[in-house]
């Protein structure tokens, strides 16, 4: 009984939480059922509601400002040479 007691834990809940601390080390404890974290670093949905999207629309607006500026300079390197041709 015991021995399929741990059979079922193991392949039930074969996650680790997927928090990482400053060191960038796992948290050791087991994910919660259903989650990617374990019970003290699961995200409360009021704050991934309100973190989510900020973060997300920073991270796109950030990258589609790299990829403007690259685009940019790569343009003004190509004038540049070819007005100093
Ligand atoms: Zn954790």
């Amino acid at each position: 009984m015991f021995a399929r007691m741990g059979l079922t834990r193991a392949s039930s809940t074969p996650m680790r939480c997927l928090h990482l601390n400053s060191a960038g080390e796992q948290c050791p404890m087991p994910a919660m059922e259903g989650a990617e974290f374990c019970e003290a670093h699961l995200p409360t949905p009021l704050e991934e509601a309100i973190v989510l999207p900020w973060a997300y629309r920073l991270t796109r607006r950030l990258g589609a400002a790299v990829l403007l500026g690259i685009i940019v300079l790569q343009l003004y390197v190509m004038m540049k040479m070819m007005l100093d041709w």
